[in-house]
């Protein structure tokens, strides 16, 4: 089983920017309105997620850690119409499976905290106010070959600071904050509007030229921001998709994405943009992959052109 569950880990698993994007995820899903990410050397020696969400009930700490306790999904048809961000209820099993998790969880009123000790497995009573804190210690401290792969402190604190700027652009009503080594590295307050996130996480002239998206309705939308920078400015790492709300990396999105900044701009700009596109669960299978980082749409063709179109109209548009 403890083998069973190392596999498995290192599918979902791969640095520890994985492991802020699912502690984020379950931040989310437990309806927090701050985050903060505290990271120490790259987080490789720590990661600890601190919510403000619904908390965990103490007799319930322990399940948290074990695989499929997902407290999210009670059937597999639900499966096909997943609105949270988690639902497999592998993560933190997973992540238990390679390296020290201590969790620190108020539920909404209860009296108190409770704590549950990785390596003992104790409960013991804590304070804190209502939500939860996890806190990931020495990761891969198991497998050393693993570890070996891992990169510089910087770098692995980039991807971590990369997978919390995917989420932030997702939720402007939601504020976080990360640091490192006890400094504060990033902090996005919560915002009024998606323009105003976006401009606080690439800086106000991204959004100073930038057009709205908004195309389609109900079972196929995509909205957002699309940006058209000086060509000395642009950047191609700023290039967001989210399907119902999950980030993810998909071909047919970045084709259509790249087509209509081709045929409109004829490749004098590189595509930056923030999108969401809002599908009908039953039109797209997130469960491609354990990362959930793919999906794979049931009629993608339809899909591009949708999002060609999308993209295309705001372009084409007199600009303000
Ligand atoms: P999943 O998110 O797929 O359900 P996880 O392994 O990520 O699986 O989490 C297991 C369970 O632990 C969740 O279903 C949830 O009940 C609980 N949990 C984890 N993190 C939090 C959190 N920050 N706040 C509240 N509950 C949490
Ligand atoms: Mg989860």
């Amino acid at each position: 089983d403890e083998l069973i569950s190392q596999i498995a880990a290192g599918e979902v698993v791969e640095r520890p920017a994985s492991v802020v994007r699912e502690l984020v995820d379950n931040a989310l899903d437990a309806g927090a309105r701050q985050i903060a990410v505290r990271l120490s050397a790259g987080g490789v020696r720590l990661i600890a997620v601190e919510d403000d969400g619904g908390g965990i009930p103490r007799e319930e700490l322990p399940l948290a850690l074990r695989r499929h306790a997902t407290s999210k999904i009670a059937s597999l048809a639900e499966l096909e119409a997943v609105g949270t961000m988690g639902f497999r209820g592998e993560a933190l099993a997973s992540i238990a499976s390679i390296a020290e998790v201590n969790l620190l969880s108020r539920h909404t009123g209860a009296d108190g905290a409770w704590q549950l000790d990785a390596r003992t497995g104790e409960l013991r009573p804590a304070a804190r106010s209502q939500g939860t804190t996890v806190e990931v210690r020495e990761l891969f401290f198991a497998t050393p070959a693993r570890r070996k792969f891992l990169k510089t402190d910087a770098t692995e604190l980039a991807h971590c600071v990369e997978a919390v700027r995917r989420h932030a652009l997702a939720r402007p009503d939601v504020g976080f904050a990360i640091w490192h080594d006890g400094r504060l590295v990033e902090q996005w307050r919560a915002a009024d509007t998606p323009a105003q996130r976006i401009a606080d996480v690439f800086g106000a002239d991204f959004i100073g030229q930038s057009v709205d998206v908004d195309h389609g309705e109900g079972q196929l939308r995509v909205h957002g921001h699309a940006g058209v920078p000086d060509a000395a400015r642009s950047r191609g790492d700023q290039q967001f998709f989210y399907v119902n709300g999950r980030f993810v990396r998909d071909k047919v999105l970045l084709h259509a994405a790249r087509a209509a900044y081709e045929d409109v701009l004829h490749g004098q700009r590189q595509p930056v943009f923030v999108l969401h596109l809002q599908i009908d669960p039953a039109r797209v299978d997130v469960n491609v992959h354990p990362t959930k980082i793919e999906v794979r749409f049931r009629d993608g063709r339809e899909v591009h052109s949708a999002v060609r179109h999308a993209i295309e109209n705001a372009l084409a548009a007199p600009r303000a």
